[in-house]
């Protein structure tokens, strides 16, 4: 979890905006995006959550969604990040837009753009990306949910526990966490890294991929790497872990050796993989993924 923040323990729910904490933070979001500041006149990085204790809030943002007629918003205390509530937003029906197509507010508003919170991933490695990361997860789970899959009514906030209820048949829906491995293999003081096809233009990152029901962590390594690759490994150990919100894995990181194969990739999902030493390392992923600092573990290593 994100040092000072705590998860809620149940959905509490924002009636009215006016009922948001002073000295909170806010995220909002709308159609799968973020909403950030859009700075670029100012050469600043977007800042995608927002302060109620700060002046813009106050007289700018709040007097603008607070226009949003109640049925096109959903808001929700989430957690706490040093003792202050955490909030989220979400707007629906395009509602922050139609008002950004109002002429008398396009210019108030111009300043509001709806981001991928994977886009800022490189612009801010800090603990309040990784809070947007918990809000985004909360936010696609909750939107994604409004309906229960059994019976089809309208799920209600469970009073006990952070879960959707279900008022008709009791159904209880909890948020969805997809454990995902991934894998440093090394041969002879080199590092396998691979190009996925929806990665950045030459961007190389460690093998990855989703747990199989039935499949233990192990297992699932051993296939992706087999599946990918075409190569065995031995000597899986764990390494550390890592909430990854796009929009639910929680990474689990190894090590292994190469054991036997050739590199043989699939291109279906890895277009190409190699084995990379020290002084030909390519571009790599963010520092705020824990690929990265596997990687990073291995360079130290290599280089002591
Ligand atoms: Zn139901």
């Amino acid at each position: 979890m994100v040092k000072d923040f705590i998860f809620c323990s149940k959905i509490l729910s924002l009636d009215k905006l006016s009922n948001i904490e002073s000295n909170s933070l806010v995220f909002l979001f709308q159609n799968n995006k973020i909403l950030a500041l859009n700075n670029e006149s100012e050469q600043k990085i977007p800042s995608f959550f927002f302060e109620t204790k700060s002046s813009k809030w106050k007289f700018k943002i709040l007097p603008i969604l607070q226009k949003i007629d109640q049925s096109n918003w959903n808001g929700i205390e989430f957690g706490k990040y040093k003792s202050k509530p955490t909030y989220l937003l979400y707007f629906t029906n395009n509602s922050i837009n139609s008002l950004q197509n109002e002429k008398n507010l396009q210019n108030e508003l111009s300043f509001l753009q709806e981001y991928p919170l994977r886009s800022l991933i490189r612009l801010d490695p800090g603990y309040n990306l990784l809070i947007a990361g918990i809000a985004y997860h909360v936010y696609t789970w909750i939107s994604n949910h409004i309906y229960c899959g059994r019976c089809g009514k309208r799920f209600i906030y469970s009073l006990a526990e952070f879960a959707l209820k279900c008022p008709s048949c009791n159904n209880t829906e909890y948020p969805h966490i997809s454990p995902a491995v991934i894998i440093a293999i090394i041969k002879d003081n080199k590092i396998l890294l691979a190009h996925n096809k929806q990665f950045p233009t030459n961007l190389y990152s460690l093998i990855a991929g989703f747990v199989d029901p039935g499949e233990n962590l192990e297992e699932a390594i051993s296939r992706e790497v087999k599946e990918e690759i075409g190569i065995s490994i031995c000597n899986i150990s764990y390494f550390a872990s890592q909430p990854w919100p796009f929009p639910n894995s929680l990474m689990l990181a190894f090590t292994a050796d190469w054991a036997e194969g050739e590199i043989s990739v699939d291109k279906k999902e890895i277009m190409d993989a190699q084995w990379f030493g020290l002084d030909n390392l390519p571009k790599l992923p963010s520092s705020i993924s824990v690929a990265r600092n596997l990687i990073d573990h291995f360079v130290q290593q290599f280089s002591s």
